[in-house]
């Protein structure tokens, strides 16, 4: 079995030079799925997962824009159309400095199997920019995303490609990008997904990855009988992922210790309550200010200069904030400190040696694609909505969030359970993602 998994990866790295994190993502997917394969002979010789790992489209574009002190400025876009097996391409955009094909390759990829998971008919994509949004005024951030939309509108559309946001990809950026789409076009749809309240969003969209993930962790701790309730809870980010899980961590009686940005977290051993937390959101969401500002109000919590939060000790632990955020070394700080289950928010946060450790300590540990995979679908209950020109309410929506959250919960045991009865949710996830998409795929032929 080794033998065919390292060939498969052979001829992928040969494709895909030098894409550290778009192979690691396919190898994480390899491991667990090619010995399926193997087992099943209606995908056995079929080359299934070779053209999965190959985008059905990808594009990059120039975006040019002026910014406030009147220079040209330039950046690139991309989209990566993956996957339109099971439904239109959905995925969201990125804007940060690190983007580059490899990582929406990576990200494109997972949220293939993401997307397969919620049991709604989206396929996978992602897209973005390499423009860093940070310190930039509302009007350079408009420019840019109407000169990002003056292209991409070509390539999308509310049956062929559906974006959204992600880190660097709010609701300001989505409505400036929607804003640019409907003058282009002339129509109203659900182009994207994440839009505004009065103007076809839906409730529950902004707290739902952040929501997911936490219900997703509850699921996993009621295996061991156990909850959140007086949970010690490290959560590292503080954009929309970790302020909602947060929020449904407060909720459900744990104890938030620390939130994150990219200059270190702050450790509040008092709790992170639902004022303070509404002080960060008010911080980061209207000032667009640093988590250091954090101390300057709470003075009894510490700010950690520089660092990841995983040598807090705690009971759980919620990594928000981007890929390979926690390398084997904080895996291990964190089981030496009697961590019980980690609940990915992020994408791909652990890295591959950090997820070995996890599952050799057989500590309940669920991958991104399973656990923030609330996020896009309530995505997928938006496109629901608008194509009926309809809102649901608040409960309406967030009993489906829960509903498919539980789902993907219970089918990632029913692929994932080793004979010794422990979870591997990865397994089981990467095996029922893959399922459902490589069916579509045989039943329509070779395309
Ligand atoms: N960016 C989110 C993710 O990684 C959401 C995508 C969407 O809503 O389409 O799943």
């Amino acid at each position: 079995m080794k033998d065919i998994i390292e060939g498969f990866m052979d001829l992928v790295k040969e494709r895909n030079g030098h894409e550290p994190e778009f192979l690691q993502a396919v190898e994480e997917v390899a491991e667990t799925v090619i010995p399926y394969i193997v087992q099943h002979d209606i995908y056995h010789g079929k080359n299934i997962l070779l053209r999965m790992v190959e985008p059905e489209r990808a594009i990059t574009f120039r975006v040019c824009w002026v910014d406030d002190s009147g220079e040209i400025q330039v950046n690139r876009g991309y989209r990566v159309q993956m996957n339109s097996a099971i439904g239109p391409y959905k995925g969201g955009l990125r804007f940060h400095p690190t983007v580059n094909m490899s990582i929406l390759k990576f990200l494109a990829f997972e949220q293939v199997f993401k997307n397969s998971l919620t049991t709604l008919p989206m396929g996978g994509g992602k897209g973005g920019s390499d423009f860093d949004p940070k310190g930039k005024s509302d009007n350079e951030i408009m420019r840019f995303c109407h000169s990002f939309m003056s292209e991409l509108f070509r390539h999308i559309g509310h049956n062929t490609d559906v974006p959204a946001g992600d880190i660097g990809v709010g609701a300001r950026e989505i409505g400036f990008l929607f804003g640019m789409y409907k003058k282009l076009r002339n129509e109203f749809t659900g182009v994207l997904t994440g839009k505004g309240m009065s103007w076809g969003g839906s409730l529950i969209r902004p707290e739902a990855t952040g929501y997911g993930t936490v219900y997703f962790a509850e699921s996993m701790l009621s295996t061991k009988n156990e909850s959140l309730k007086g949970k010690r809870v490290v959560i590292s980010g503080s954009g929309n992922v970790a302020q909602y899980a947060a929020e449904k961590v407060i909720q459900l009686g744990g104890k938030v210790l620390t939130l994150s940005d990219s200059s270190g977290y702050v450790y509040d051993a008092d709790g992170i309550d639902a004022e303070k937390l509404a002080f960060v959101m008010q911080l980061k969401n209207v000032k667009r200010g640093r988590i250091s500002e954090y101390v300057k109000v709470y003075p009894n919590a510490a700010f950690v200069e520089g660092k990841t939060p995983w040598d807090v000790t705690c009971d759980v632990a919620l990594p928000c904030a981007t890929q390979n955020e926690l390398n084997e070394d904080d895996a291990n700080a964190l089981l030496r400190n009697g961590c019980m289950c980690v609940s990915e928010g992020a994408n791909m946060p652990s890295t591959k040696e950090a997820i070995t450790a996890f599952h050799k300590a057989k500590i309940l540990f669920a991958p991104g694609k399973a656990s923030n995979a609330g996020g896009v679908a309530t995505s997928g209950l938006e496109m629901t909505q608008n194509s009926l020109r309809f809102n649901w309410t608040r409960n309406e929506v967030d009993i489906k969030l829960k509903e498919i959250m539980a789902n993907i919960h219970d089918t990632c045991i029913e692929y994932g359970k080793d004979d010794d009865g422990y979870v591997d949710y990865v397994k089981g996830a990467n095996i029922a993602g893959f399922v459902k998409v490589a069916d579509a795929m045989l039943a329509q032929g070779i395309v």
